[in-house]
């Protein structure tokens, strides 16, 4: 399949900025010394192909992600939509603002361009959204959104004093968890609420080895780690954001932005994957 590097889809956030639909995961990467070039080289072949949104997190590595995301991104610091997450038992007000600031050095920089809540825990809401909103005073972050909520998570944060700020909301997301169709999804889209769709290959696991997949990326000489990711960001409001340590799946997942599925690639998917009939708790890692 043709690869051209200006085939950027994008989604638009709250604010209306658009922002590619494609991006690049970052868990697992900062844990050994020996792939790290390789890690660097696959984020900086990212960027060049336009995926320049990158999701890390304080939690990656124990922050090595973030040092391997900064080292990437250095020297090209403008081009990059940067996205981190604070750890829950870090998410006091004053732990919002410290492990941020953690984060920055880290990455190199000075600011990034969401900064999310990992997945909720015992610190109230309230408290968060202070740090998150002292650090969008002081330009450290541009905004802030959540990760691993469901609607009622989402309704408690609308209801709070300006939790209607929420620019995204992070979750597991793929062919095999189609969960977030029966109610997150649609709730989020009919208040413009994008969805960042973690695990889009399922970290590389069974998805990838379905022979219904198969069937259906062979018809577009697609390989099935792009028919899925295609899949993921056939719908406005999503994003995906795959994880590729080496620059051979950077380029293959980058080449899923020229795949348009058809009635029937749906249906078929639809047949091997159905989407869910009730209500089901959100899935997580
Ligand atoms: P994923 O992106 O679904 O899968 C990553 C795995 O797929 C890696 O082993 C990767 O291998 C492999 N892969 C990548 N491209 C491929 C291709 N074209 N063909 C075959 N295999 C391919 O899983 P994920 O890392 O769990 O999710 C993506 C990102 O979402 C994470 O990295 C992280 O940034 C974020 N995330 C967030 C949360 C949360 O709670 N908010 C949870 C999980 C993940 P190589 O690395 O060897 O290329």
């Amino acid at each position: 399949m043709a690869l051209t590097s200006t085939d950027v889809r994008t989604v638009a956030l709250p604010s209306g900025e658009a922002v590619p639909a494609l991006g690049q995961g970052t868990w697992g990467m900062g844990e050994d010394r020996r792939a790290r070039a390789n890690e660097i080289a696959a984020l900086r072949l990212g960027l060049d192909l336009g995926m320049t949104l990158i999701d890390t997190a304080e939690m990656y590595g124990g922050g090595g992600a973030e040092q391997v995301v900064g080292e990437a991104i250095a020297g090209r610091r403008d081009e990059v939509f940067l996205v981190s997450k604070v750890l829950p038992q870090n998410a006091t007000r004053r732990g919002t603002i410290a492990a941020c600031e953690q984060s920055l050095k880290r990455l190199n920089t000075d600011r990034m361009e969401l900064y999310l809540l990992h997945w909720r825990q015992s610190v109230p809401l309230e408290e968060t959204l202070e740090g998150f909103t002292a650090l969008m005073r002081a330009g450290k972050i541009r905004r802030w959104g959540v990760s691993n909520f469901d609607v009622d998570d989402m309704e408690e944060l609308l209801a709070l004093a300006g939790g209607d700020g929420v620019a995204t909301n992070q979750v597991m997301y793929n062919l095999k968890r189609r969960g977030i169709e029966y109610a997150l999804l649609p709730w989020s889209r009919k208040r413009h609420i994008p969805i960042m769709a973690y695990s889009p290959l399922d970290q590389g696991g069974s998805l990838l080895r379905s022979q219904e997949l198969r069937l259906v990326a062979d018809r577009h000489g697609a390989t099935p780690a792009q028919m899925a990711l295609a899949w993921t960001i056939r719908q406005e409001g999503v994003f995906a954001i795959p994880k590729a340590g080496r620059e051979a799946h950077v380029r293959e997942n980058q080449a899923a932005l020229n795949l348009k599925l058809s009635a029937q690639d749906l249906a078929e998917l639809d047949r091997a994957f159905p989407p869910p009939a009730k209500k089901k708790p959100l899935e997580s890692t």
